[in-house]
């Protein structure tokens, strides 16, 4: 397999305050077992790398810090892990490495020493900055904590700074959604990250739709806030790389969780629930830090499944991924799935409509066309005029 150097690393830090009530991420409450959770993280990179030693010495592009809440992490547990993430891997200089923060949980002090560990870019949950919004969700901060962690960041020197907003809730208002992007763009970071509230299967917001105690909003609705989201914040100077991601720049777009979307290029992973995909199998970790500490004591990987996936669900992952961001590459699309899209007799139409553009090599979607993304998928999905060609997927990872 012809395999490039670079990688990039995700690392799950499963540790929240208090849990929010629509997240179905992996994290527990219970802060006092962060430094035991840190001996068996460096026990899996240690272990991962003894297995899979093709590993050694790759070049890290990319690392990045989600949960749970990184931020809760100490300067020094921080350093222990990246220590050891260096004696396994090469860190490339022009590196990007992000570390997820939950604004009720920095300050000066620690942001200056992430800093001086190298983080270069920090990603702020701060959701909306509406009292009413913030308590429902069951954040920990209010909006003037999220004002003041932004400023902090600025004052430690971070230049990349990214804001999460969420949108689509059942109590929101088109002011109150319009209120929180205009003081979000008033904070002037580079990066903005806008998501429609997902209700999902387990969490406590799950349960209040189920009693009938929280209505959520109609798809109209939720269509006219994505709208809104959109033109307020293109008429901003954002620029809309992703269904919910924006940026001022080319430069300053999420390099990633663009690798995620890219759909071949290879991620490790560390932590519980953590994801990875290397050599063309996808992989995932235990979602439970008891189990994961378990297997880890008796020198065995956490990992509870992984699978290969046929060339068909390949196709449909590599349209998903690359149409939700920017676009499929149609040569590569050809070279691996023996398949010019635009003989897709619904892309034609897909043009016409508005919805999808074509430049030079890629086919995309228009801002019109993130709001139909998965319908569009869905369609394209039925195969076009095609010729079956068997590849391994693992191959053209380049
Ligand atoms: S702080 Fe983030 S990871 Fe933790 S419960 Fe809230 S949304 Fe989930």
């Amino acid at each position: 397999m012809n395999r490039s150097s670079d990688l990039s690393a995700y690392l799950h830090i499963p540790f929240c305050e208090r849990k929010c009530i629509y997240c179905d991420f992996y994290s527990i409450e219970n802060l006092s077992l962060r430094s035991e959770f840190v001996d068996v993280l460096l026990r899996e990179i240690d272990l991962k790398l003894e297995a899979n030693p093709e590993l050694q010495n790759r070049e890290l592009r990319t690392i990045f810090f989600g949960g749970g809440t990184p931020s809760l992490l100490a300067p020094n547990e921080l350093d222990r892990i990246i220590r050891r993430l260096e004696t396994h891997f090469r860190i490339a200089s022009h590196c990007e490495f992000t570390l997820e923060c939950n604004p009720g949980t920095v300050s000066l002090e620690k942001l200056t020493a992430y800093k001086s560990l190298g983080v270069n870019r920090l990603s702020f949950g701060v959701q909306s900055f509406v009292a009413e919004e913030l308590e429902f969700l069951g954040r920990i901060h209010d909006a003037d904590e999220a004002r003041q962690a932004i400023d902090l960041a600025k004052r430690a020197g971070f230049d990349s700074i990214s804001l999460d907003l969420i949108f689509g809730l059942p109590s929101q208002t088109e002011s109150s959604l319009l209120f929180s992007l205009e003081q979000a763009i008033a904070l002037e970071t580079d990066h903005i990250s806008a998501y429609n509230l997902i209700v999902e299967r387990g969490t406590p917001l799950f349960r209040l739709v189920q009693l009938g105690k929280v209505i959520e909003l109609d798809n109209d609705r939720a269509a006219g806030y994505y709208a809104t989201v959109q033109e307020t914040l293109q008429a901003a100077g954002f620029i809309q790389y992703e269904i919910s991601n924006y940026a001022t720049a080319e430069q300053k777009r999420a390099k990633h969780n663009l690798v995620y979307w890219d759909g071949f290029k290879e991620y490790v992973s560390f932590g519980p629930s953590a994801h990875e995909f290397i050599g063309g199998v996808r992989s995932w970790n235990v979602s439970s830090l008891e189990e994961y500490g378990k297997y880890l004591r008796n020198g065995t990987l956490p990992i509870i499944n992984s699978e290969r996936l046929s060339l068909e669900e390949r196709r449909t992952e590599v349209l998903y991924v690359q149409l939700r961001s920017t676009g499929v590459r149609r040569t590569e699309f050809m070279n691996v799935f023996a398949e010019d899209l635009l003989l897709h007799p619904a892309v034609n139409d897909f043009i016409d409509d508005g919805l999808m553009i074509v430049n030079g090599d890629v086919l995309s979607l228009t801002p019109a066309g993130y709001r139909y993304c998965d319908g569009i998928v869905t369609r394209l999905m039925e195969s076009g005029d095609r010729v079956p060609k068997q590849f391994e997927i693992a191959s053209i990872i380049s």
